[in-house]
């Protein structure tokens, strides 16, 4: 029987933000990392809501990935009814990835873009598939590993805890031996540093704790442009008399939520939503054949971060750029797989409408060649185009994609007449 005998939780809130909006959790056999979304004050609060689900350990009953998809789905519910009953929280929402070591078994629960990994024999193995849109398209032949490194829209993801009533949860099994590490970490470790170096750090290390460390270093090396959270445990051995509660645990730095709104949260009733579990990749198989071929793999290549996208220089619609094929074949499965549309609903972006009015929309900024639209007006402000200081239209009406919140103080801002050269 296997036990986590070593665990390292750190989070950094990296160099470019202003908020920690990650949470993470470590506590033998419980393990969780949470990215959350939607601004200060509503990610970081989905992704405490996340961990704290959890960390009321895990239903009696089914097999492990029900306990740990049923208490995803609770998470869910918690969240979207938070950010239905509170205004400043609407949109919220998280990534999850949920581990739990059950005798010589990991299982994992995923939702979102958060990771989890194996390392052992000095190789890295991801466990997980990114629920993002280009991790959909790099799935289906549409766009190389390298192409989608580069991606403009590679941060959208296709699901995530917070937005509907119910969510899909991934949930796997995998053998585990002794030795063997597991990492779970949120995308602004991977989006930072490519695999083959994560594995480079992990090989050095001489524990986890610097492992951890030299992880979100690495991060932060590359920029930090993005909240960096790191999981760490090690697997061992153990007897059958040893004791299955250990004391281990571990400073995580829990992100600053506010006031008690989560703590006098009661936990949600028995969840009856309905769960579907995606298809998993590929289990590992036991055999030594396959483990040994395994060991042979290369890890994934680089995930690297490319420029922010391009803006054009005004906010006028006809001004957007023309959607390249890349774009549009995404923009489709947006169309055709819910999960996309979901994600879409939480993103905003603050243009002109076509009578030159400031106006917030919801959605991706583009435009289809059948007419399709994949954004819808969602204020319009008292603000015409030409009380927008002119030096300032490209910078403020750009089509940058935003959070409600960031979107809603800007044309508040715009509104009271607040923005000045
Ligand atoms: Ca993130």
């Amino acid at each position: 029987m296997l036990r986590a005998a070593e665990t390292v939780a750190k989070t950094d809130t990296g160099l470019q933000r202003r908020d920690n909006e990650d949470s993470a959790y470590a506590r033998s056999p419980v393990f969780v990392v949470a990215d959350g979304m939607g601004g200060a004050q509503a990610g970081e609060v989905a992704s405490r809501i996340a961990v704290e689900t959890f960390e009321q350990g895990l239903p009696e009953d089914g097999s492990p990935e029900e306990r740990l998809a049923s208490r995803a789905r609770e998470a869910n519910k918690r969240i979207h009814e938070l950010s239905r009953t509170e205004p400043e929280r609407a949109g919220m929402g998280t990534t999850l990835t949920a581990a739990y070591v059950d005798r010589d078994d990991l299982s994992i629960a995923h939702v979102g873009d958060s990771r989890a990994y194996l390392f052992r024999d000095g190789a890295l193995e991801r466990l997980t598939q990114d629920h993002s849109l280009v991790d959909e398209l790099v799935r289906r032949g549409k766009l190389t590993e390298e192409q989608a490194a580069e991606h403009p829209q590679r941060s959208i993801i296709t699901r995530a805890l917070g937005p509907e009533a119910d969510v899909a949860v991934d949930t796997w099994t995998y053998p585990l031996r002794a030795g063997d590490i597991v990492l779970l970490c949120s995308d602004g470790l991977t989006s930072m540093i490519s695999d083959e170096r994560v594995a480079e750090v992990l090989a050095r290390s001489t524990g986890l704790e610097e492992a951890a460390q030299g992880l979100i270093d690495e991060a932060n090396h590359a920029g930090g442009r993005d909240n960096i959270t790191v999981v760490l445990f090690r697997l061992e051995e153990v007897g059958p008399d040893a004791a299955v509660d250990q004391p281990t645990l571990v400073g995580i730095t829990a992100p600053q939520v506010a006031g008690g709104a989560v703590a006098q949260r009661t936990p949600a009733p028995a969840n009856t939503a309905t769960s579907s579990a995606g298809t998993p990749p590929a289990a590992p198989a036991a055999a030594a054949s396959a483990a040994e071929a395994r060991r042979r793999r290369r890890p994934r290549l680089a995930r690297t971060q490319g420029p922010p996208p391009s803006a054009p220089a005004t906010g006028r619609r006809r001004h957007w750029k023309p959607v390249a094929a890349a774009v549009s074949t995404l923009i489709v499965l947006f169309l055709l797989g819910g999960g996309g549309w979901l994600a879409s609903r939480q993103l905003f972006f603050v243009g002109t409408n076509s009578q030159g009015v400031v106006t917030i929309y919801r959605g991706l900024p583009y435009d289809l060649p059948a007419g399709i639209k994949l954004y819808e007006s969602y204020y319009v402000s008292g603000v015409p185009v030409s009380a927008v200081p002119a030096d300032r239209r490209s910078q403020l009406l750009n089509h940058h994609l935003r959070s409600q919140s960031d979107a809603s103080n800007l044309v508040k801002a715009l509104e009271l007449g607040q923005v000045s050269r």
